[in-house]
């Protein structure tokens, strides 16, 4: 199995390419389509999900790829990587335990080369508890304007305004107004949405349905854009509980990172997707990472995340601008080298087998 061949260059050769190697293994995918849009191309677009292994085990590893829609090359080159992988699928049989590919957690977000939802909604800022009042967000509204100007390239004023802003806060804590995720701007970068997304009532559906009744669960929600190119980081994805921080250290090593602690390179942020594991699965073991690739530097990916979110704003943009800016968001979130792919694979390879052993271990 050669893992570089993997990875694909559209969703559409993505959702094809997991579908076969999940019937190569005899298994069957269960289509969850959104309804009412298309892909960038007009396919249909769907979350696709395959469980291999005993359908009734105590232990279940949840794999999930493109909660950030065009992150999703990167999982999704992964977990078809892993199928077709005959040391991870013997691993698995041999542990007893289960494991639920969700394939295009964001499917929109991947074929039109966005990170946010079809609404321009930011999933691992949604699956927050919407009976709650929204967490107010003054260090986001204070840059909002500058970091969308009527006017693309953005004005040397405004970049000197932001640069000022940046100085004056400090890096970590302008990283954390921008990123935390923000509840009052809809057309904004990193915008959680006022109720459940589509992609959060499907995961939810998806979950119930695989998860409820496990006693173990582990999960790997594969991410892309964040820390040194081709390192992936293990960043703890739960909540701040001390035994599931613990427990994913003992899992996947003592240099699990946490925005709980400060220690992970991703700033705090609220309503991540793993959250939905607390729900659907009470009373569960939990250990659960977002595995964070690094593609290119920190300022890169934000500059690329800003002229997405300004061509979307302004669909009649020139041709050759809109060109410009899709290939510059998928050189931020998409590394189409082989020594990446190859990279990437190994790590998360590494990752899946730690989880099998320990749910096996467990079992046991
Ligand atoms: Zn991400």
């Amino acid at each position: 199995m050669n893992p570089i061949a993997q990875f694909s260059r559209t969703y559409a050769e993505a959702r094809a390419k997991f579908q076969s190697a999940v019937r190569a293994q005899e298994l069957s995918v269960e289509a969850h389509g959104l309804p009412d849009r298309h892909g960038i191309d007009g396919e249909p677009l769907a979350m696709d999900v395959a469980h291999l292994g005993l359908p009734d085990a105590s232990g279940l590893l949840v794999l999930t790829s493109g909660t950030h829609g065009i992150e999703g090359y990167c999982g999704s080159g992964c977990q078809v990587a892993l199928l077709r992988d005959p040391v991870f699928v013997d691993a698995v049989r041999r542990a007893r335990i289960g494991v639920l590919f969700v394939h295009a957690v964001n499917p929109h977000g991947f074929s039109h080369g966005r990170r946010v939802n079809e609404d321009n909604v930011d999933l691992n800022r949604n699956f927050r508890d919407f009976s709650q009042p929204a967490p107010p967000c003054p260090g986001y509204a204070e840059i909002h304007p500058l970091l969308l100007p009527p006017t693309w390239p953005p004005p040397e004023d405004g970049e000197r305004r932001l640069a000022e802003l940046q100085a004056a806060r400090g890096e970590r804590a302008f990283q954390a107004a921008l990123t935390g995720g923000q509840y009052a701007f809809a057309d904004g970068l990193f915008y959680g949405g006022l109720r459940p997304a589509w992609s959060n009532l499907t995961l939810r559906a998806v979950l119930r349905r695989h998860a409820a009744t496990r006693e173990r669960l582990g999960w790997i929600d594969f991410h892309t854009g964040l820390g040194p190119r081709g390192h992936g980081e293990r960043i703890h994805a739960g909540r701040d509980l001390p035994g599931d921080l613990a427990r994913a250290r003992v899992w996947w090593g003592r240099d699990v990172t946490s925005f709980h602690d400060g220690s992970s390179t991703s700033a705090p942020v609220s309503g991540i997707v793993t959250h939905a594991a607390y729900d659907a699965c009470r009373g569960l073991e939990l250990a659960m990472i977002a595995l964070e690739y690094g593609t290119v530097p920190l300022p890169e990916a934000f500059a690329a995340l800003r002229a997405d979110h300004w061509l979307h704003l302004h669909p009649t943009a020139p041709d050759a601008q809109r060109t410009a800016i899709r290939r510059q968001m998928r050189a931020a979130f998409y590394d189409e080298a082989d020594d990446w792919k190859l990279k990437v694979y190994m790590q998360a390879r590494k990752a899946a087998l730690e989880a099998v052993t320990h749910l096996a271990a467990e079992y046991a």
